[in-house]
């Protein structure tokens, strides 16, 4: 389908549709939105750049509905994106329509996709075949053990790392093979997790993901919500606390260190 010129209208500052923001990994890159009213999220971690997550659960239902995200993105200034990314407002695999909407995108535009989760719900059969029509898919992995994995990601009652390694097995499985689809590792370390990170390097090797993206904080952790959070603003527009982070030696030595035990091409993405 070729699509209609899009008239240059500002996104509504409600809109399930923000950006493009500049990502020097993925270029322009144009966020959706799936969950929009407020932070919702299965996980409430630590450094969440949306603050202390509002609607902590695990439930998939459709919280925007796809003719509203349609809609959205046809209004939106979809054309200057490199790569189009759910992830905005929480956990995007919560959203029951989250494959509907990646469909779309793809007929209606031709980007590429990714998204970014945070495995949660992997071990569903359900969400992980919702997932294959993406171009790229990020999950996130903070710890090796189920103690780190509660004092980074403060996960809903029931979410254990255990289901979150083997979903991500599975997905890994599925994903990819005649299909172009790059498997990715998103992993924020911090002093907090840091005394883990060789064990999560082991942890990665054996999922065997095409890229592993090692991330600190970028921004100051936000004490109240707002909805410009789920962009990738330089500052934020509500009062804020520095977080802790490792220093650039330390990144440096866990690059070398994720290269060596996994095999895998490595990214380190110390604050930009
Ligand atoms: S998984 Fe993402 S959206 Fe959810 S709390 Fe963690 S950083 Fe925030």
């Amino acid at each position: 389908m070729t699509p209609p010129a899009s008239p240059a209208i500002m996104n509504h500052p409600s809109s399930s549709i923000y950006g493009p923001v500049k990502s020097w990994r993925v270029g322009a890159s144009l966020g959706v939105d799936l969950l929009l009213e407020t932070s919702t999220c299965s996980f409430n971690c630590i450094y969440c750049q949306l603050g202390n997550i509002q609607l902590k659960t695990a439930e998939r239902k459709i919280y925007v509905a796809t003719e509203q995200v349609e809609k959205d993105f046809k209004h939106s200034d979809w054309q200057h994106a490199d790569i189009v990314t759910l992830s905005g407002s929480g956990e995007p695999t919560l959203a029951l329509n989250i494959k509907e909407v990646i469909h779309f995108i793809k007929e209606y535009s031709g980007k590429p996709v990714m998204v970014l989760t945070n495995g949660t719900l992997l071990h569903d059969a359900a969400v992980r075949h919702d997932l294959l029509e993406a171009d790229k898919v990020a999950i996130k992995l903070d710890a090796a053990t189920e103690a780190g994995f509660n004092q980074m990601n403060r996960p809903v009652p029931g979410a254990t790392l255990a289901n979150v390694i083997a979903g991500a097995k599975a997905f890994r499985n599925e994903y990819g093979g005649n299909k172009p689809g790059v498997l990715c590792l998103q992993m924020m370390i911090m002093p907090t997790n840091v005394a883990e990170a060789k064990a999560m390097a082991q942890l990665a090797a054996t999922l065997t993901p095409d890229e592993i993206q090692l991330n600190t904080p970028k921004r100051p952790y936000p004490l109240e919500w707002a909805l410009d959070s789920r962009g990738n603003h330089e500052a934020a527009s509500v009062p804020s606390r520095e977080l802790r982070v490792i220093n650039e030696d330390e990144a440096r030595a866990l690059k070398t260190l994720f290269e060596q035990t996994t095999g895998c091409p490595v990214v380190s993405v110390y604050r930009e």
